[in-house]
């Protein structure tokens, strides 16, 4: 693992792509199988491990093998209260390393495929975001994700059967397995969340079949205001002038599940084209305990050192987190405030 900086500790930070099945531990994990009565193909958290890594060979199979194995660990979660426990445990995770703010994505379909009711999860979800920020003094909004490789039927009577609950969610997002012209596919579903007054982003993984048409098409038909991962923008000219000029954020995620002791060389190439060019782009974790890549501290440290950014770069990068961030634009300029005094206080 790099070594975190005290400076990459102590700024204030956000974060804005991180999934909350992706958070979940092996130690809490194990506690979760047993008392769910749930076989778990691994015995101990060395287990899960070694599993996570067997499953990451090669690169085209990447997601599939990443997921496969994700899909093992989450389906674990089979009450309300594994929910808020998963949730808490990442709060925690995130206070210990002056995390401020939050979005925190989660599965809501495979909640209720795995017999949570959705009322129940939703609470254990506000629960935990009142208590992250009372005892932690953590703002979290939680963005309800439909998986794009379950039929959209699904996903329409989803959004509707949230709208008792439209106020504890900021925003809704699409992710798993990345399918053949799902933008499309998703555009009338998209269309009602943005009528509820929904926030809207998609995920576009790196080096998926047909990555750039993907994110053109998030954005002209979706419309989405931020495009999870998204970086292949960076290799056309065009898609990355429209991308800058419609300010549609990016939430890149530089390590990922390769070998994660440094950040994939490829992804880093990509986040520079985009940082220099001006794109609003921040950096992320996605799901930090699959990828064993450490939190948010370890994945800035991991960009930084890979990439060669300095200490104003990485400030630019979390000015980008906030500027992205689904708040008030007083909220915004507070946060913007205190990470500008961070800086100036550092320099000092
Ligand atoms: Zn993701």
């Amino acid at each position: 693992m790099v070594e975190v900086s005290n400076f990459i500790r102590t700024m204030p930070k956000a974060e804005l792509h991180v999934h909350l099945e992706g958070t979940l531990e092996g130690d809490l994990l194990l506690v979760m199988a047993e008392r769910n009565k749930i076989d778990l193909p691994f015995d101990d958290a060395d287990g899960i491990r070694r599993m996570q890594n067997e499953t990451k060979t090669g690169l085209t199979n990447n997601l599939v093998n990443f997921l496969r194995c994700l899909d093992i660990c989450r389906e674990a979660m089979r009450t309300a209260q594994d929910y808020y426990d998963t949730a808490m445990a990442f709060v925690r995770k995130s206070a210990g390393e002056n995390v401020v703010y939050l979005e925190v994505t989660f599965d809501v379909q495979q909640a209720i495929r795995q017999g949570v009711a959705l009322s129940e999860c939703i609470e254990a979800l506000s629960r935990a975001r009142r208590e992250a920020k009372r005892d932690h003094g953590i703002d979290v909004q939680l963005i309800a994700c439909f998986q794009r490789d379950h039929p959209v039927e699904n996903a329409m009577e989803t959004l509707m059967a949230l709208d008792p609950h439209r106020e504890e969610i900021v925003g809704i997002g699409l992710d798993n397995y990345e399918t053949p012209g799902f933008p499309e596919l998703f555009a009338p579903v998209m269309s009602a969340a943005r009528d509820r007054g929904y926030r809207l982003t998609s995920h576009c993984d790196v080096n998926q079949p047909d990555s750039l048409t993907h994110i053109r098409e998030c954005v002209d038909l979706l419309g989405v205001e931020r495009i999870d991962h998204g970086l292949n923008t960076a290799q056309d000219a065009a898609l990355v002038e429209k991308i800058v000029s419609q300010r549609i954020a990016l939430t890149g995620c530089p390590t990922f599940h390769v070998s994660m002791t440094s950040a994939p060389s490829d992804r880093v190439e990509m986040i520079k084209t985009l940082f220099h060019a001006g794109a609003l782009i921040s950096l992320n974790t996605d799901d930090p305990a699959q990828f064993g890549s450490g939190y948010l501290s370890h994945t800035l440290a991991a960009c930084q050192a890979a990439a060669g950014f300095g200490d104003d770069e990485m400030i630019r990068f979390m000015r980008n987190a906030f500027e992205s961030a689904w708040i008030d634009d007083r909220t915004r300029s507070e946060y913007l405030t205190g990470l500008d005094r961070f800086r100036a206080a550092s320099a000092a």
